[in-house]
């Protein structure tokens, strides 16, 4: 199945999307992520977009693309993956479409985190990240054992370069403005979900599964090449 995950940042769709990886056994990708190691390996998609993510601002939509489809041919994302980051604009929307199209696959539903912007100003600004495994912590709901050190590897924890206030305010009012429209495409189709994530991460994931169960061939203890196509299931 594939999940489209929307969210404003520090909604939790990192957190979410690791509980979606082990659940239902696809992999999490998160544009994010991939542009971030990008810049790092300065491969030709980091170096164009390595000025756009410094100013918190959206990497072209031709850029997302081609990376979008490099990703989804990896042997991995086959049966299906959480998108997370991706699409954060309408023309983002139409291309993830395309680009699965063109693989014989579809968006089964986009789940939309909901939560208030009070929330999410303090969440982050308590978020740290390991430089060295990408993992995420919330020195307030969801510490690591030992403070500012990384369970999995062990080294000090960071704040994330735009998790600066600035950056924070600049990367709200872009997601605002581009949430609304992404969430209507969506909901015109009927692949529209909206979660309440003001609570325990635990039960956001148990909402958001019993919602991709309602309207995607995902069953549970069903390996994912078994589950039926929506449009054979419905008949
Ligand atoms: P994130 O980790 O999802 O908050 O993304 C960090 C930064 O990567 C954003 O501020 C953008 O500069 C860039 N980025 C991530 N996903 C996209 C996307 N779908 N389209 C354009 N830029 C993106």
């Amino acid at each position: 199945v594939f999940i489209v995950l929307l969210g404003p940042p520090g909604a939790g769709k990192g957190t979410q999307a690791d509980q979606l990886v082990e659940r239902l056994g696809i992999p999490h990708i998160s544009t994010g992520n991939l542009l971030r190691e990008a810049v790092q390996r300065r491969t030709p998609i980091g170096l164009q977009a390595t000025a756009f993510l410094d100013r918190g601002e959206l990497v072209p939509d031709s850029v997302m693309r081609r990376l979008i489809g490099e990703r989804l041919d990896a042997h991995d994302a086959r049966q299906g993956s959480i998108f997370d980051g991706y699409p954060r604009t309408v023309a983002q929307a139409a291309a993830l479409d395309a680009e699965l199209g063109q693989r014989g696959r579809q968006v089964h539903l986009t789940i939309a985190l909901d939560i208030p912007s009070d929330v999410i100003v303090q969440r982050l600004g308590s978020r740290r990240v390991c430089a060295c495994c990408g993992s995420t912590y919330n020195a307030i709901t969801s510490p690591p054992r030992e403070p500012e050190i990384c369970d999995r590897c062990g080294e000090p924890l960071v704040c994330r370069a735009d998790d600066s206030p600035t950056v924070i305010r600049r990367r709200m009012e872009i997601y605002r403005a581009e949430a609304g429209p992404i969430e209507d495409y969506y909901a015109g189709q009927n692949r529209l979900a909206i979660i309440d994530a003001d609570r325990a991460p635990v039960l956001v994931t148990e909402a958001t599964l019993v919602a991709i169960q309602r309207a995607t061939p995902y069953r549970p203890g069903l390996p994912l090449d078994a589950a039926v196509p929506v449009s054979a299931a419905r008949r």
